[in-house]
């Protein structure tokens, strides 16, 4: 066994028989900041003036305004949207600057994640992935080159959508899975999801 956080050997378990998952305090108290801050939106996707409200579906701007996919002129900052009242009934991000989304419709059912979702989660690992509005859908964010758009339904009817630039996602900020925005293989998930 070694410890979780920074992979030191660890000796045999305590008195009580409960096996150790850290060496130190100080590697249990990192961890479970890591985990706080894993299940939330990544910071570096925060840290992007690539927000919007949103109407349902559509972006738009503080003031009401359309706001558009392909002019940064009409996006704003995570805190103008995210936090306090505002237009519309939510907010949302502008994919692209290499931030790229995977998003799966009907992936949740009552018995957890599709065969096609569990697949492209860990085609995705360490990514960080919301809920979506409608309770059955998730988005997969992460990081990746520009290349064109994928949509297709997978054999067992989780939509499969892959966006890197000029879309808009509406979000919830609700973690799915806890996570970072790490480098994706967008190949790699379109194989996981035609298996
Ligand atoms: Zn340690």
């Amino acid at each position: 066994m070694n410890c979780e956080e920074c992979g030191t050997k660890l000796g045999l378990g305590g008195r009580r028989g409960r096996r150790p998952r850290y060496c130190s305090a100080a590697c249990r108290q990192r961890a479970y900041r890591r985990r706080k801050r894993e299940s939330r939106i990544p910071q570096r996707l925060i840290d992007l003036a690539r927000w919007t409200r949103a109407a349902d579906k559509r972006p738009i701007q503080p003031d009401g305004q359309p706001a558009s996919s392909t002019n940064a002129a009409t996006w704003t900052t995570h805190d103008q949207v995210a936090t306090g009242p505002g237009p519309g009934n939510g907010y949302g991000f502008m994919l692209g600057d290499g931030v790229v989304c995977i998003d799966l419709d009907h992936a949740l059912t009552d018995s957890g994640p599709t065969d096609t979702a569990q697949a492209i989660l860990a085609a995705t690992t360490g990514a960080w992935a919301e809920v979506s509005t409608s309770g059955t859908g998730i988005h997969i964010f992460g990081a990746g080159f520009e290349r064109a758009g994928h949509k297709f339904t997978a054999a067992d009817g989780t939509g499969v959508e892959v966006y890197t630039r000029a879309r808009f996602i509406r979000m919830t900020g609700k973690t799915y899975r806890p996570g970072g925005l790490v480098v994706l293989d967008l190949d790699a998930v379109m194989d996981a999801a035609r298996r």
